[in-house]
């Protein structure tokens, strides 16, 4: 694969700091058919580099077309209270706020649909979904919400909407800054709605040096400033821009911009900067095997969580991997991790009982995660990453 030397968000060729993470599998959120598929997966380096105009950091070896995006994609977290929590929060935020009630929304890859539905509910709204890994149910969709399984342009924009919904996209979307401009023209078309964007916030994973945080299907990593800087360079003008979800994540919501953009670009921040990260990583990766071989005294160890960070987090230690990872998703029980033969359990499997130690990737989910381990009767030990 050949390297990009273009920020895809501002266009600046001034770019800086290497970080390669070498051979990683390119899809984690995934149903295998086989563990044998599980374990051929394809794996590709993620090569970061840093924009010093707008301070984006992007994988510059990035291959989108890799990445199978099909009815076997699963990255559903709702099976979990915390993160059920967050939805209804980010959802009766956004209907209260910009009074959505009773009105048309739009979701932009909406993934199996689970949060349109949500905020329709909620709102008492009509709604529509777009997302190639949409796949219809056993039950047929209730009649004021359409999905379709495929992208969606301005073309397709046929009546007026009060709000777009665009969550955990932007991360995936290797033209970024063409991306923003296309949601920009499907505001225009559904008559000024307003939009709300959701990703991780860089910020978090640099201060938590969560590398398991830095996988191939997110070739984005936005620090607060740089989004917002992007959006207004695409003719957006921030409403809101709040910290959620443990401050994981960062919920934007944006309005057509009256006027064209001017700002000066926020550039590299002390609190996102590419090189200063990666010089702190490989202190950070082995400090965690020793924590690992120190709890788990060589006896099998698991990790809560086969969600992006959990599977990350199984296939970076090789030579020290963990026996199962549990997940409360049954679309995920029974399957293998991606570029592994660790199988994903269900939280009350017996073998959990064996284990000398459980890894909690999210720190959002420890309390319901510990409750649940000390009720099946585990006396091993617990660590919250
Ligand atoms: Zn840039």
């Amino acid at each position: 694969m050949t390297e990009r030397h273009d920020c895809p968000g501002c266009g600046s060729t001034q770019l800086t700091g290497s970080l390669i993470l070498p051979s990683q599998p390119v899809v984690l959120n995934y149903r295998f058919p086989t563990p044998v598929a599980a374990q051929q997966v394809e794996r590709r380096d993620i090569h970061l580099r840093q924009c010093e105009q707008c301070g984006l950091i992007f994988n510059a070896t990035f291959e989108p077309d890799i990445i199978p995006y099909d009815e076997n994609y699963e990255n559903r977290q709702c099976h979990s209270t915390a993160f059920e929590e967050h939805l209804i929060s980010v959802a009766s935020s956004l209907v209260e706020y910009h009074r959505l009630e009773g009105g048309t929304l739009l979701e932009v890859g909406c993934g199996k649909g689970d949060f349109l539905k949500l905020i329709c509910r909620l709102a008492g709204a009509g709604g529509d979904g777009y997302d190639t890994s949409y796949l219809p149910g056993p039950q047929a969709e209730p009649p004021h919400l359409q999905f379709y399984s495929q992208y969606v342009t301005a073309a397709e924009i046929r009546r007026p909407y009060q709000a777009v919904l665009c969550r955990h996209v932007i991360e995936h979307v290797p033209e970024i800054g063409s991306f923003l401009k296309s949601l920009h023209e499907i505001a225009v078309a559904a008559g000024n709605p307003v939009i709300a964007l959701e990703t991780p916030r860089v910020e978090w994973i640099f201060d938590q040096l969560s590398f398991w945080d830095l996988f191939y299907e997110h070739c984005n990593y936005f620090s607060e400033p740089t989004l917002a800087y992007l959006c207004r360079q695409a003719g957006f003008e921030v409403v809101r821009h709040r910290r959620v979800f443990g401050e994981q994540y960062q919920l934007l919501e944006l309005r057509i911009a009256p006027g064209p953009a001017s700002e000066h670009p926020p550039g590299i921040l002390e609190t996102a900067d590419l090189l200063q990260f990666a010089r702190l990583i490989a202190q950070r990766v082995e400090s965690l095997s020793r924590r690992i071989s120190d709890s788990a005294r060589g006896l099998p160890w698991g990790i809560w969580g086969a969600g992006a960070k959990g599977v990350s987090l199984a296939n970076r230690f090789p030579d020290m991997a963990p026996a199962l990872v549990i997940d409360s998703n049954p679309a995920k029980q029974g399957g293998v991790i991606s570029g592994t033969s660790i199988p994903i359990v269900a939280p009350d499997d017996s073998r959990i009982l064996q284990l000398q130690l459980v890894m909690i990737a999210n720190p959002n989910y420890a309390p319901e995660m510990a409750a649940t381990l000390q009720r099946i009767g585990f006396t091993g030990t617990t660590l919250t990453l």
